[in-house]
């Protein structure tokens, strides 16, 4: 038998929703008929955008601001989203932030911030919907890794041992968890479209999709597809993996 997505009528939390992967996550979820609660941190106006452009196309989406670094602000939240939508079902760890350097020149700040933001802000939210989670016996946590904690980048030593550091969160959580029936997976995208790679010098570029056997940068919706994937019903015999979405560059 077929089975269907399962995902209509869920209610999900997805952290840094206003701009590239997370954006895409939010639309491509509530197209599945998923009620979103997404956050950002800045970008209060792209936030609106999105809240706005899913609403008129007769989805449920709802921005809130939170630094997912404040562990007592990411408790308040997640609380305010359980008494709003009446349910939570899936949280989607998606806010993360580079600050690339060679480990000679890397400030404590640089370090501190990306450890904090990445990997803190998973602890935060999944720490403050896990009780609920085991309470209800069901949930679905989906983490946004990255190439680099699998692999190891150069001038990424702060953003390699954060995304390998969730990369064990998501294997050591899911075997925790799974005899209350809730899942935990996580997704290591390779190098996607977004204002991320804002920075990179065109030759740098240029070098990357050389080397992707796919022959290009990867689209925000290339992840999105996957993390649906995660939070079907297809997926409900998965828990604990990492699926890499790099187009086939760090092909092992
Ligand atoms: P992006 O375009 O820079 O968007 C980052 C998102 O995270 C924004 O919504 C931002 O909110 C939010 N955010 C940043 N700091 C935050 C904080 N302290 N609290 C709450 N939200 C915060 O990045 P992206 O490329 O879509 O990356 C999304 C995820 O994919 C990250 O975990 C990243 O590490 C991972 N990833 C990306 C790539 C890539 O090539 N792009 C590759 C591998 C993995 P504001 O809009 O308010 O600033």
């Amino acid at each position: 038998m077929i089975q269907e997505s399962g995902l209509k009528g869920k209610t999900a939390i997805v952290s840094g929703g206003s701009r590239g992967i997370g954006r895409a996550i939010v639309k491509h979820l509530c197209a599945c008929g998923v009620a979103v609660a997404f956050t950002y941190v800045k970008n209060g106006d792209q936030a609106q955008e999105l809240m706005e452009q899913i609403q008129a196309s007769g989805g449920r989406a709802a921005a809130f601001q939170l630094d997912v670094r404040d562990f007592l602000k990411a408790r308040e939240f997640v609380e305010k989203v359980k008494n709003d939508f009446g349910r939570l079902d899936i949280l989607v760890n998606n806010a993360g932030i580079t600050r690339d350097k060679a480990l000679m020149m890397m400030t404590g700040p640089d370090w501190l911030e990306v450890i904090d933001t990445n990997l803190n802000g998973t602890f935060n939210l999944t720490r403050n919907v896990i009780v609920g989670f085991l309470k209800q016996k069901s949930g679905d946590v989906v983490n946004i890794a990255s190439v680099s904690g699998v692999a190891g980048l150069a001038r990424q030593t702060n953003y390699s041992a954060a995304k390998a550091g969730i990369i064990g969160f998501t294997k050591a959580l899911a075997k925790e968890v799974a005899a209350y029936n809730i899942r935990v997976n996580a997704v290591a995208p390779g190098f996607i479209e977004t204002d991320m790679l804002s920075g990179l010098r065109q030759e740098y570029r240029d070098e990357i999709i050389k080397r992707v056997p796919l022959g290009r940068i990867g689209r925000p919706e290339d992840v999105s597809g996957v993390v649906e994937f995660l939070l079907s019903q297809q997926a409900n015999f998965i828990t604990g993996q990492v699926i890499v979405c790099d187009g086939g560059l760090f092909i092992q």
